[in-house]
């Protein structure tokens, strides 16, 4: 047997995860300044959830799903992005009656067979959110200002551009995929396979080809946002006046085509010029038909989700010193009375708040200082015969390197006190 993970499946290791932990931090902190509340949900939906939700003509659903048959025959599908099964169960739960607005984040891990490359996986780890019920246009621009604000609070923007646009809705956007089949059909014999077959089935999706032929053509082809309707034109404008207010900067983007089918008016994406073609951070836009494609009620909605590898990869780069494990006191001893005793201390100082490690065994003490070195611990404390007899327990200043005895019986706050004044 192959002891090893499946392709394009990571692990997020030990010493990395601090990272991992103040970046998911600083979004959890600005989800609930928002006013936002986590829903956690199963990794695995019903296939009919995401075919329904994404379209059966996007690049997921064509060729990104893991979907295999359950034991009873249904078809069931790891879930390749959040907001479908956000939508199932704002319906299933009846959000929808509780409260005219419901203000969900997620965070996990999701699954898309794509071809891996450094920043893009199989198994990979999104946060994201999603706001329902409302379809003014300063719902959009909170979403969009949070989602700024939680990269800002990681540290990051530097490396981040805001691209926002409109997709119009189910009155221009008809009209504008009339005109772009119009300006397509002429140049069917030059586009690739893939888009001649989409010319049929999606237009739009055209416009996202990343084939250069195909991208050349798409460049000069007619623009959504000279297409939209007065309603959608004047939401536009005031989403973008919204964000001008809250001093968030973006640019407009009009060649902004998300890759899922359910999108509405507003959309955007974050993207940086640091990681090759894995360019988009996060992404996200405005979705007014989703809930009620799925059965539920008319519910307008906004949402969007980053991708936390491309975010760790990042902040890498912004803070390349790290975030090891900390731990403030590693307890050496030598003999059979002396470990009892630091087994009783390192519980005393868990107690106390303080990390503590020790050692477990009879090893030497140059192997057991070895290893408190390597521990990154403080302070280290050592008990021996000597020390067990005098009643003392030696303290060595990991940064000093000097050396002295405690002068409490029980020492644990006279630590904290040496703790709390480095
Ligand atoms: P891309 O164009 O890079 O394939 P996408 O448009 O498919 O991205 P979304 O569906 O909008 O991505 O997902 C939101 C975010 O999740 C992306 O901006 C990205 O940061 C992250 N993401 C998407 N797919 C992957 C993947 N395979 N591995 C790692 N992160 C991913
Ligand atoms: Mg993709």
């Amino acid at each position: 047997m192959e002891t090893r993970s499946i392709r394009g499946f990571h692990d997020v290791l030990p010493e990395d995860a601090k990272r991992w932990h103040r970046v998911e931090e600083t979004a959890k902190a600005v989800f609930e300044l928002h006013g936002f509340s986590e829903l956690r949900m199963p990794v695995l939906e019903f296939t009919e959830i995401f075919a329904r939700s994404l379209g059966t003509t996007t690049d997921i659903v064509e060729k990104e799903m893991y979907t295999f048959a359950d034991r009873d025959g249904s078809s069931l599908t790891l879930r390749p992005e959040g907001t479908a099964g956000v939508a199932r169960s704002y319906i299933e739960n009846s959000m929808w009656a509780k409260s005219p607005v419901t203000k969900i984040y997620y965070t996990g891990m999701m699954f898309r067979h794509e071809r891996p490359q450094k920043g893009r996986y199989r198994g990979f780890y999104q946060i994201g959110a999603e706001l329902l019920g409302p379809e003014e246009p300063a719902s959009d621009a909170e979403l969009i200002s949070m989602v700024w604000n939680i990269l800002e609070g990681t540290g990051i923007t530097k490396y981040l551009t805001l691209e926002i646009s409109s997709l119009g809705d189910g009155i221009c956007r008809p009209q504008y995929k009339e005109k772009l089949v119009a300006f397509f059909a002429p140049e069917r014999e030059r586009l690739c396979e893939d888009c001649q077959r989409r010319l049929e089935t999606n237009p739009l999706r055209i416009l996202d080809c990343k084939v250069k032929g195909c991208s050349e053509i798409a460049s000069r082809a007619p623009r959504m946002i000279d297409s939209l309707c007065a309603d959608c034109a004047s939401h536009f404008a005031e989403v973008r006046e919204a964000l001008d207010s809250a001093g968030v900067p973006y640019v407009v983007n009009p060649g902004i085509v998300r890759g899922l089918d359910y999108y509405t008016r507003t959309v955007f994406e974050i993207t940086t010029g640091e990681l090759g073609s894995q360019n988009a951070v996060a992404a996200g836009g405005r979705y007014d038909g989703l809930v009620e494609e799925l059965g539920g009620p008319r519910t307008p909605a906004v949402g969007f989700a980053m991708g936390m590898e491309r975010l760790i990869l990042l902040h890498q780069a912004a803070f390349p010193e790290g975030f090891g494990r900390e731990i403030s006191v590693f307890i050496a001893h030598m003999g059979e009375e002396a470990r009892k005793r630091a087994f009783r201390l390192a519980s005393e100082l868990r107690g106390l708040g303080i990390s503590t490690e020790m050692e477990y065994g009879g090893k030497s003490l140059k192997s057991q200082l070895k290893r408190a070195d390597k521990s990154g611990a403080r302070l280290t404390l050592i008990i021996g015969e000597d020390e067990i007899r005098r009643g003392v327990v030696k303290v060595r200043d990991m940064d000093t390197g000097k050396e002295d005895e405690t002068t409490e019986i029980n020492p644990g706050l006279e630590i904290a006190g040496r703790l709390g004044g480095k």
